[in-house]
């Protein structure tokens, strides 16, 4: 069911999982340049200007060889959602030195050395313990981080991030930490193949970031909405995304179940069996 003000755009779950794998730098271009032609035919639908939203790419779980073809078609920062793979990783190819990570998942702060030491950007931080142990292990490095505070949208008790309510006052905390460069906000939708459910949740974060745009802390910049992802990132600009993170589409479909990655209703180990 969609509205005269938003196009009917399918969600592509039902490619979920059956994504071909990219297995050289041609294959590598040939889908960046279909997965941006679909980012721009979004903008079009609603009038945006495409070079307004980023495309992160997300090498989880695939090989070095594999994301040294990535680099080699073009790519220039990858996203990674777990701590220790991302480290692991920008050790292995710290020779090429303009290469840069962005941490996209849950962090325990047990982990955030790694990500102070690896990533230029934490799309994923919802705890002030988190925003804690990230600046002290920045203010060591002496670096800082852009980072996204993770929002909750989809209302699964099982996601990771902020209940929406909860997220001015968290905003009005991160001042504090000044090795943190806030840009936005971050979300995972819905899981769906009901395009407008999946759409409202990403109303729901741009509706959000508007509200508390208007009287952000100083130094707090709202200008970035990180949603969507392979499944869903064309309905995601279509509401304003400007930063859309998309691994399957251009790397291949990866082999361990979803649960793997983010927790869900029905497979809640990863965050069941973390431990602080
Ligand atoms: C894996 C992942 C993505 C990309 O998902 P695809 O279905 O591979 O496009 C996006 N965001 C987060 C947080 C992820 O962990």
């Amino acid at each position: 069911m969609s509205t005269d003000l938003h196009p009917a755009t399918a969600t592509r779950h039902d490619q979920h999982g059956q994504w071909p794998q990219a297995e050289s730098a041609d294959d590598f271009r040939h889908n960046l340049t279909a997965v941006h032609a679909r980012m721009t035919a979004a903008c079009q639908r609603v009038g945006r200007n495409p070079a307004s939203v980023r495309l992160l790419p997300v090498s989880k779980t695939k090989p070095e060889a594999v994301l040294r073809q990535a680099y080699a078609a073009g790519c220039r920062m990858l996203g990674e959602n777990k701590p220790q793979e991302a480290h692991r990783k920008w050790e292995a190819m710290a020779d090429l030195a303009d290469l840069r990570w962005s941490v996209i998942g849950h962090l325990q702060t047990n982990k955030a050395k790694l990500v102070a030491q690896c990533a230029s950007e934490f799309q994923a931080l919802d705890s002030l313990r988190v925003a804690e142990a990230l600046e002290r292990r920045l203010q060591a490095e002496g670096r800082a981080l852009d980072v996204f505070v993770q929002v909750n949208t989809s209302g699964e008790a099982s996601k990771y991030g902020l209940h929406p309510d909860e997220v001015a006052a968290f905003l009005r905390e991160l001042p504090a930490f000044s090795a943190l460069r806030v840009r936005g906000l971050m979300t995972l939708a819905l899981f769906s193949a009901e395009a407008e459910r999946v759409r409202q949740c990403f109303v729901l974060l741009r509706s959000l970031r508007d509200r508390l745009r208007q009287d952000a802390p100083a130094g707090v910049e709202l200008g970035e909405l990180s949603m969507g992802m392979s499944g869903d990132y064309e309905i995601a600009i279509e509401e304003g995304a400007t930063v859309v993170r998309v691994g399957q589409a251009i790397f291949g479909a990866r082999p361990m179940p979803d649960s793997y990655y983010w927790p869900s209703s029905t497979g809640d180990d990863a965050k069941a069996g973390e431990t602080h």
